[in-house]
């Protein structure tokens, strides 16, 4: 069986590129774009709603 190839968006890059298996990367285009969005994440670029109750167990983290 054969999966046909197609051409995705890079979520980072956005340049097009042919989705692969054998791409670890994959969705992204290349091992540095995969980074680049995980740094993204670690900036909290993206913001994230986090629940009232989960901010307050915060203050009960041992300092
Ligand atoms: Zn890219």
């Amino acid at each position: 069986m054969n999966t046909p190839a197609f051409q995705i968006k890079c979520p980072s890059c956005g340049k097009q590129h042919t989705y692969s298996t054998d791409n670890p990367s994959r969705p992204f285009c290349s091992e540095r774009c995969k980074l680049i969005d995980l740094g993204r994440w670690a900036n909290e670029e993206y913001a994230i709603p986090v629940p009232a109750n989960q901010a307050e167990d915060s203050d009960n983290l041992p300092d």
